[in-house]
């Protein structure tokens, strides 16, 4: 229901007024002078205002001028209501910005078909401004609407000394997407993949679609290692994510480069520049990562290698006699509640239902507590066939409950056994089985404290 302020200092005017508007279904507000209708503009929500022009006090056109230097009323329609006809005042009413004006006394049916006109002008400059922002496909920011919201959360950050990190994205090799499952696959990728990151940030965090897979975020008052560490976790929901379009799975993964406020760089130019170079930095040792550009000296950038990849692969294979279980110690541990198991990324798959969750990761403690035996005997037996589809099914289903070191672990297995070296098997199962016993015990904890 619109909401109208109806201003006259004439107690009739308003009265009869307010009976009009109500009638037609319209809620009232009424201010008898300039002052109290500026002030009820600050209060509320104001859809349109019924102004007088000759009032004591604060003036029709003082009130007018006033209302169109406050940025929060400066769009809100104004219709003079006049006594007089003169046309030098109508012409200055409209010149300060008034949309219409009515002469006084009004006739309703006339007024009311003003109200309408303006309010429908109203919701399409609204509707408009909107798709000027914001980019048609995906429905987030544009890269002019981006620009200018990070452009002055850029400043806020540079007059409060708040750090601030800009992070770019780009979609690893999307030219194949189109390439083999064509433009429509491509497109619903994208929609996706806005939608994931609109969904992974901070409400307050600028999100824009910069170009065509490209894509960035402005975060702002947040330290380096929360920012990186919201990056990675997008990296990761990114890489578990699969699209299914025309009975075809898609998967892709994205490449982030990062880069954060300081006095060498504090405008937005800057800042995205070294986000590229850093994003170029990514793309050109692997893709799939997130890199940050390093300020202190342009030419170097710090490499995160994914948190879930900080153990030593290389170690557990070249190394039979090595301790396993002290560097799985030392990896990052992202759930209290289930070790191995990134809380967030697993109920963020089953958007964000708890009880789901718990359901699931039930399910998948029954189907799978037993995979380590199973995977072990396949492999003693040399059973191609079963280490192949267990490994490979246990690798879909660990990435799907968040369980991310046991995804990358199996992910190395399961690129091993496609290229058939059966003589890394052993070894290369050994972190799987440990991490897949962690993960299990976890959720057989869980289940119990329920
Ligand atoms: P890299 O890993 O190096 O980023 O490889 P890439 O293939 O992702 O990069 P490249 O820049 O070569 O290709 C980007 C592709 O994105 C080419 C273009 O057709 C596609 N693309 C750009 N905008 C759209 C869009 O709106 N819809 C679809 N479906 N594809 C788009
Ligand atoms: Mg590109
Ligand atoms: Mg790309």
């Amino acid at each position: 229901m619109y909401n109208i302020l109806a201003v006259d200092d004439a107690k009739d005017t308003l009265m009869l007024l307010e009976f009009d508007l109500v009638d037609e279904g319209y809620q009232v507000v009424t201010a008898n002078g300039g002052e109290a209708a500026l002030k009820i503009v600050n209060e509320q929500n104001i859809d349109l205002i019924l102004l007088d022009m000759y009032m004591p006090g604060l003036s029709g056109l003082a009130t007018l001028e006033q209302l169109k230097s406050i940025a929060s009323s400066q769009n809100i329609p104004v219709i003079m209501l006049s006594a007089s006809n003169d046309e030098d005042e109508i012409v200055a009413a409209l010149e300060l910005g008034a949309d219409d004006y009515v002469t006084k006394p009004y006739i309703a049916k006339v007024l009311l078909a003003r109200i309408r006109t303006a309010l429908r002008l109203m919701e399409k400059t609204v509707e408009l401004e909107r798709l000027a922002k914001t980019d048609f496909l995906t429905n987030i920011n544009n890269r002019g609407s981006f620009e200018d919201l990070a452009t002055k959360a850029i400043s806020q950050c540079v007059r409060n000394k708040y750090n601030l990190v800009i992070a770019m994205f780009d979609i690893d090799f999307f030219k194949q997407v189109n390439d083999v499952h064509g433009h429509e696959a491509g497109d619903k990728v994208l929609i996706a993949f806005s939608a994931i990151l609109a969904e992974s940030f901070r409400d307050y965090d600028i999100v824009g679609r910069i170009g065509g897979e490209e894509f960035a975020v402005c975060m702002p008052d947040i330290s380096q290692a929360d920012a990186q560490n919201a990056c990675e976790r997008l990296r990761e929901r990114v890489e578990c994510f699969q699209l299914t379009f025309n009975q075809e799975v898609i998967a892709v993964t994205v490449s982030i480069g990062m880069s954060k406020l300081d006095e060498k760089s504090y405008e937005l130019h800057d800042l995205l520049r070294n986000a590229d170079d850093a994003l170029y930095q990514a793309k050109s040792s692997g893709r799939n990562k997130v890199i940050s550009f390093n300020n202190d000296n342009d030419s170097k950038s710090d490499v995160h290698e994914p948190t879930t990849l900080g153990i030593d692969i290389s170690s557990v294979i070249d190394d039979s006699n090595h301790e396993l279980s002290q560097s799985l110690d030392s990896s990052a541990e992202p759930s209290e509640q289930y070790p191995g198991i990134d809380y967030s990324i697993g109920v963020a798959n089953v958007l964000g239902d708890d009880n789901l969750f718990s359901q699931i990761l039930d399910m998948f403690y029954e189907d799978h507590h037993q995979d380590a035996e199973k995977i072990n005997q396949a492999i003693e037996t040399l059973d191609h066939e079963t280490i192949k589809h267990m490994v490979h099914t246990l690798k879909g289903v660990a990435c799907s409950v968040g369980a991310m070191q046991l995804f990358e672990f199996t992910k190395i297995l399961d690129h091993a056994i496609n290229n058939q070296e059966s003589d890394k098997y052993v070894q290369l199962f050994q972190p799987v089985q440990v991490e897949l016993i962690k993960v299990m015990s976890g959720i057989e904890q869980g289940a119990k404290a329920r």
